[in-house]
């Protein structure tokens, strides 16, 4: 299965992601993941990014896309993938439509977690990340409504979209993450 998460920065998708990963057995792709072990290799990708993301503002597109791209090419990518952050924008979704409709397996589900902005930001000061400050968290909403937003309308309108109610505890969100696969993956066989 090839399963898209979308959400507000702090709704919980890369919680939820590792879980479903192991309910699937499927690869999990963070691309927030991916640009911090960047910039932790000191690589010249990871200091490019990092100067977006500390700021709280969305890595280019043509970056991102193209480590998708190439992370796409593995073969362990061949049983489907999990996507977490990524697309966060239309043009990063169009992009990858093209790249599993070249594969033959486009995206079976979009999960949209759904959280105010009052639980994300006490989540995000929470969590105490280095892009976790006030000013960098409301700048990641203002990029999320912005820009990553006309997504869910744009999956909405493919028949892909399911929204998942992410409040609760991480337990009872991924109940309902589950149940949203489990229809999905009856429907499909
Ligand atoms: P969060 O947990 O807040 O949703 P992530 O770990 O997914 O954050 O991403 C951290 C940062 O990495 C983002 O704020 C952004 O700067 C950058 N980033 C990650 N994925 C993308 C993407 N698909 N497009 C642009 N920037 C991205």
């Amino acid at each position: 299965m090839q399963i898209v998460f979308v959400g507000p920065p702090g709704a919980g998708k890369g919680t939820q992601a590792l879980r479903l990963k192991v309910y699937l057995g499927v690869v999990h792709l963070s691309t927030g993941d991916m640009f911090r072990e960047a910039e932790q290799a000191g690589t010249e990708l990871g200091r490019q990014a990092a100067e977006f993301f500390r700021a709280g503002k969305l890595v280019p597109d043509d970056v991102v896309i193209g480590i998708i791209a190439e992370r796409l090419q593995q073969p362990d990518c061949d049983a489907g993938c999990l996507f977490d952050g990524f697309p966060r924008t239309v043009s990063q979704a169009v992009a990858l439509d093209a790249m599993l409709a070249q594969r033959g397996r486009p995206i079976d589900l979009v999960l949209a977690l759904e959280v105010a902005d009052e639980v994300v930001t006490e989540r995000l000061v929470g969590r105490g990340r280095m892009d976790d400050s006030p000013v960098t968290i409301r700048e990641r909403l203002r990029q999320y409504y912005q820009l990553t937003k006309p997504l869910i309308e744009y999956y909405r309108r493919q028949g892909l979209l399911r929204t998942i109610d992410g409040t609760g505890t991480e337990d009872q969100v991924f109940a309902r993450v589950r149940a949203a696969i489990d229809v999905a993956s009856a429907a499909g066989s």
